[in-house]
């Protein structure tokens, strides 16, 4: 590739990088030395491991540093700690929250849209996050993105996406909230607002039809939509017992935004895989998910950003504001009582609410709310793969998972925060990010 001044290179640099490295060692191995490692799955670090790279995939993890063969690449992290691709089970990656949040989709094209989400894709990655969960968009945007990614046009995580999220008429993620008349049409199925099982199935399978991996929807109301309530139930058992057994039958898992107690207890009994947010869980609805096996994806950073601006005069609308006022200081509390219980939890974020980047600021919320370091992390590996099963090639650094690897320079178990400086990325094989 021709050299380049200017601000095309400067923009562009990690992947040109990334692309060189892949080009000129399709038959070689690559050998991390790894100073320090946390791998995923085990319950302590190991020091001084040698993890051997091939074809995209992990091969070796073996004690001591093994001396690279001919033509072998080698890369040194012996002083920092070395660990697995961090997975996000809760981003937006086709916005970021502002005040014109509410009116650029007036504005903006869907192309538009797509291009500037190639930017937040970009800056994901670079924060150490190889993989996410892409929890709702306008319908096409996000599962794009995805194919783009895949096809290395742009780098980015791996997306799993559940492309438009499913509601109930007027519910969280009905797109036509109060709008004025003209604008405030009847959605249906096709934009993802159901009502009834009839519309429930239908809707589940136009998001197989789009290209979605997955299923999100609604239970209840939510803090950011143009809608009075936050909590209130807005599924009836019947529609979510339809949209659970219609996604099983297309393979998609099914993730439910719900924060008051009642949608979260219908949810579970229908049978789905992860709750988000779970803003006011009791102590009986905890154990009801510990019964279900039911995950919990808490969002700490969400509370923390809505609560902060619902405190800036003018930052919300009217019908926002005592909603984001009320819901986001409860996060916190509910996290320290769901952790302390051992409900299982997968680690997100809802970023896009919260700038996209600063990911790895909810493992500091994590450990503030009473969770292990360790434990943290592998909320971030071993079990948001389980979370998308997909435990079989991704959550950790063992033989025969995809080489998703990161490298911090100090110790995250002793300082959590030094995952928000992550300094080596490695997605498939191939390095983004270097010392
Ligand atoms: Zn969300």
């Amino acid at each position: 590739m021709p050299l380049q001044k200017g601000p095309v290179v400067v923009w562009n640099s990690s992947l040109l990088f990334a692309l060189m490295i892949s080009a000129s060692s399709a038959e070689a191995a690559t050998i991390i030395h790894a100073g320090r490692l946390i791998d995923g799955r085990s319950p302590e670090p190991r020091r001084e491991v040698s993890i051997t790279i091939e074809a995209g995939r992990i091969t070796g993890v073996t004690a001591g540093y093994v001396e690279p063969g001919e033509g072998d690449r080698l890369i040194r992290l012996t002083e920092g700690t070395v660990l697995p691709g961090l997975m996000d089970m809760h981003t937006h990656l086709q916005a970021q929250h502002s005040k014109d949040s509410y009116t650029e989709r007036f504005f903006m094209e869907q192309a538009d849209y797509a291009l500037r989400s190639t930017v937040y894709a970009r800056t994901t990655l670079m924060a150490g996050f190889t993989t996410v969960r892409d929890l709702g968009d306008n319908g096409v945007n996000s599962i794009a993105l995805r194919k783009a990614i895949e096809r290395g046009w742009i780098p980015g995580p791996r997306i799993f996406t559940s492309g438009k999220s499913l509601a109930t008429t007027g519910g969280h993620a009905d797109p036509t909230n109060a709008l004025r008349g003209d604008y405030r049409r009847d959605a249906g199925p096709l934009e993802g607002v159901i009502n009834g099982p009839d519309d429930a199935r239908k809707a589940v399978r136009q998001r197989y039809k789009d290209g979605a991996d997955l299923i999100k929807l609604t239970a209840t109301g939510g803090v950011l939509s143009l809608a009075a309530s936050g909590q209130n139930p807005q599924f009836t058992e019947e529609e979510l017992r339809a949209v659970v057994q219609t996604a099983k039958d297309y393979g998609m898992t099914v993730a439910v935004h719900a924060h008051g107690a009642e949608g979260i207890r219908r949810a579970i009994l229908a049978g789905v895989d992860s709750i988000e947010h779970g803003t006011f869980m009791t102590d009986e609805l905890i154990a009801l998910m510990k019964e279900h096996g039911t995950y919990w994806v808490p969002t700490n950073m969400a509370g923390e950003w809505v609560a902060m601006k619902a405190e800036e005069p003018g930052y919300f609308p009217d019908l926002v504001r005592p909603k984001a006022a009320a819901i986001g200081p409860l996060m916190r509390d509910t996290f320290k009582r769901g952790q302390a219980a051992g409900v299982k939890i997968a680690f997100g974020t809802d970023s896009g609410v919260s700038p996209h980047g600063e990911n790895a600021h909810e493992f500091e919320l994590m450990v503030e709310g009473g969770m292990p370091p360790m434990q943290a992390i592998q909320s971030a590996t071993l079990e948001a793969a389980r979370l998308l099963k997909a435990e079989d090639r991704l959550g950790t650094i063992e033989p025969q998972k995809l080489a998703d690897i990161i490298a911090v320079n100090g110790d995250p178990l002793a300082e959590i925060g030094t995952l928000r400086n992550v300094v080596f990325v490695m997605k498939e094989g191939v390095v983004y990010k270097q010392p």
